[in-house]
């Protein structure tokens, strides 16, 4: 250990520095831990292994029962051969047979010849998988494989023949560093520099029952039992969960001490006109999303609040209470859509009621010609348009209001960051109002999106004749085609969404124009087939729609277009095909657009895929059609980052803590994080000056990191 990190400070101090300066690290090292996403010394600390291979009591081949396990063994023999396997194809198989003196095991690894190079007689190494009895042997297909000694000969890797009796740590690495050295690496750096002070207040540690900080983080890496590895690893994640509900809670904070919001008042002659002119009553979660939604607007304080609710729950009648209010206090509002289509219906929904209380309103998009824009835009900039329903071209530069006090953003998640604020911007401190009918898990409002209020639909004001799923294979297609032809004879209509989700737009275009002219020249040739892709103008996409809500088209094949927004009542039968490339989400979002209405909908899923994954997403949609446990699911399934899209969110630095797991945690921070905040805004009192630090810190480096706004 170096002088410059003797102390708990300056070890703290060193974790800033660039990784090469870490032990054993040089440039061509530094390089590859770069690729893993470790810069810093700090962040070589924190790359948590993905599993531990455990040597504290590994079983004698000989006593080794079928289950879960983990041997060691010396290689006897690496034996590669080739055979037929079903079907007739070529099925390379790779045996590597361990011996102890008690019995043997062997190691099964199926086309993958390399495995033959990789393992030689006389190694010592340690299996870890499932044992299974296969003709009289012990076997585990696919074992994990921890290299234990080489032959004594030669000897590549370091610390070789130390890990018995011990917990290995196994850490994600990548090609050119082996999971040894990268393990040499990560000991040195917990040797030099995990010996830090704990900065968590002890109350908060007594009270959460948490490890302190230098500990977990050395036992993350090295625990002596595997139970360690667990409290550490909640310890750790626990510490990653603080930061991020420290920093949305001074965010809160600041928001609600900021006066500039503009101040609404509710209860005027539109918001009155409205209640009188709709031809239902809100249901109970639409009347408490309204209010929450109006206190917000009318308080002094901006709003910043997420609408959710899945398909169908009556979210765009809520948005009027906002855009109505917005009006009757003098302002203007504009809300945006991700597509025309879907833009196009917000004004087909609500235009004409407000029509008839006298609200004035625009719709803009792509398609809008120049003249109507130039009017359009005149009666903006005067007054005399007071809400705006459009897509992106809302975000162009001479879309200029008079004085616009409210934004709403539908389908957030497809906007970005960017345009969100060049929309905010347009008005003066205008109130934000996001809404989503992905229905996002409660672990991620409140860390992703953990500084926005939500209000929640969960009830469907129609409940709709409800929906059937089915899953059935390409060769059963018949049956679904039969179903589309009943439902057809009974007057109704049909959806085929074929889309190439992996191939470019166009290409998925062409292969939906394709599909509906094989249907239109025969399955369906006494039908009416058209097709509706994203490729195609916005005025000819809603020419199409036009007509199938009229009833004019029989089947309309498309692309994924329709997920968002679309709603034809007619329309109950839906086929999905190649569903296996879809993830859960969308595909509860496809399905939702049938069978909401008096009609009862049916889905038929199709597809060939033998994928786990692929597997489980159709038992879920069949098994329910609750929005928001399939949302859960598909966080589990796909991991938080993924159903977000791109770093936009802090989330992203998590790196031991797992949204999709660790709810438990992400509540006890967040009421510890309010807590701390509430009780001190500034973090003063002396017990918490390094966890004042340390956020301070974490505020400054995510200045940049803004949810929405
Ligand atoms: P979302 O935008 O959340 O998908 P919509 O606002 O389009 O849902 O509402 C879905 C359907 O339910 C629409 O036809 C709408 O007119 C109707 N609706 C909304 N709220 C109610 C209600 N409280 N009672 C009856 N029907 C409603
Ligand atoms: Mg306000």
């Amino acid at each position: 250990m170096t002088s410059q990190n003797s102390n708990p400070a300056s070890r703290l101090l060193a974790w800033g520095q660039a990784v090469v300066h870490a032990r054993y690290v040089n440039e061509s090292r530094a390089k590859l831990l770069e690729s893993l996403g470790i810069q810093r010394i700090g962040d070589l600390l924190h790359h948590a292994p993905y599993r531990y291979l455990d040597l504290t009591s590994t079983a004698q081949l000989g006593a080794v029962q079928p289950g879960e396990a983990t041997v060691v063994g010396s290689v006897y023999e690496v034996v590669k051969r080739t055979t037929r396997g079903r079907g007739g194809r070529r099925l390379t198989i790779t045996e590597v047979t361990l011996i102890d003196g008690t019995g043997t095991l062997i190691g099964v690894w199926f086309n993958q010849p390399w495995v033959e190079a990789s393992y030689k007689q006389g190694q010592t190494l340690a299996f870890s998988g499932d044992v299974k009895y296969r003709n009289g042997f012990k076997q585990i297909i696919q074992p994990f494989v921890e290299k234990i000694a080489d032959s004594p000969q030669e000897s590549s890797e370091p610390d070789e023949g130390r890990h018995m009796g011990k917990v290995l740590p196994v850490h994600s690495t990548t090609e050119g560093l082996s999971v040894g050295w990268l393990r040499r690496l990560i000991a040195a750096a917990v040797d030099d520099y995990a010996q830090v002070s704990e900065y968590l207040p002890i109350d908060i540690l007594q009270r959460r029952g948490l490890v302190s900080y230098g500990w977990a983080l050395r036992r993350l890496h090295f625990p002596k039992q595997l139970e360690e590895a667990q409290t550490a690893r909640e310890r750790l994640a626990y510490g990653e969960l603080l930061d991020l509900q420290l920093l949305i809670a001074r965010r809160r904070y600041r928001m609600t001490s900021e006066t500039s919001g503009y101040v609404h008042i509710p209860f005027g002659f539109l918001h009155q006109a409205l209640t009188e002119k709709l031809p239902f009553a809100l249901t109970e979660d639409q009347d408490q999303a309204v209010s929450e939604i109006l206190d917000d607007m009318a308080s002094k304080h901006p709003m910043q609040r997420l609408l959710l609710g899945d398909v169908g729950t009556g979210k765009t009648v809520v948005a009027a209470y906002a855009l109505a209010v917005a009006a009757d206090s003098g302002g203007q509002a504009t809300m945006m859509a991700p597509t025309e289509v879907l833009a196009q219906q917000y004004a087909n929904k609500l235009g004409p009621l407000f029509d008839e209380i006298g609200l004035t309103w625009g719709l803009l998009t792509g398609s809008t010609t120049a003249a109507d824009k130039k009017i359009l835009l005149q009666q903006l900039t005067s007054g005399g348009v007071k809400v705006l329903f459009g897509t992106h071209a809302l975000l162009e530069e001479d879309v200029q209001f008079q004085h616009m006090t409210l934004a709403i953003v539908d389908e957030q998640h497809r906007f970005g960051v960017q345009q969100r604020k060049t929309l905010h911007a347009k008005g003066e401190s205008a109130d934000v109002l996001v809404m989503s009918a992905t229905p996002i898990p409660r672990t991620l409002t409140l860390t992703a999106f953990g500084d926005l209020a939500a209000s929640y639909l969960r009830a469907r004001p129609i409940a709709g004749a409800g929906i059937t799923t089915r899953k059935i294979k390409f060769s059963k297609i018949a049956s679904a085609y039969d179903a589309v032809h009943a439902a057809i004879k009974e007057g109704r209509q049909a959806y085929i969404v074929c889309a190439l989700v992996d191939e470019s737009s166009k290409i998925e275009a062409q292969s939906a124009v394709q599909m509906m002219e094989e249907l239109a020249a025969g399955e369906f040739s006494d039908c009416r087939v058209e097709v509706l892709t994203g490729k195609m103008k916005p005025v000819e996409k809603a020419c199409i729609m036009d007509q199938f809500h009229a009833g004019k088209i029989d089947i309309l094949v498309s692309t994924t277009v329709i997920e968002v927004g679309v709603d034809v009542h007619n329309a109950t039968t839906m086929l999905i095909l190649d569903a296996d490339r879809y993830g859960l989400a969308q595909l509860h979002q496809l399905r939702g657009r049938v069978g909401r209405g008096q009609h009862a909908g049916e889905v038929w899923l199709v597809s060939d895929s033998f994928s786990e994954a692929a597997k489980e997403r159709f038992e879920a949609l069949l098994s329910t059609d609750d929005g928001f446990r399939l949302a859960e699911l598909d966080l589990k399934q796909r991991g938080a980052g993924e159903l977000l899209g791109t770093r936009q969110s802090g989330i992203a630095k998590l790196k031991i803590a797992d949204l999709s797991r660790d709810d438990e945690l992400i509540e006890l921070a967040r009421q510890d994080a309010f807590a701390l905040i509430a009780e001190d805004f500034t973090l003063s009192s002396p017990e918490l000056a390094l966890l004042r630090t340390r956020i301070d810190a974490l505020e400054a480096k995510y200045e940049t990191w803004k949810v929405a706004g």
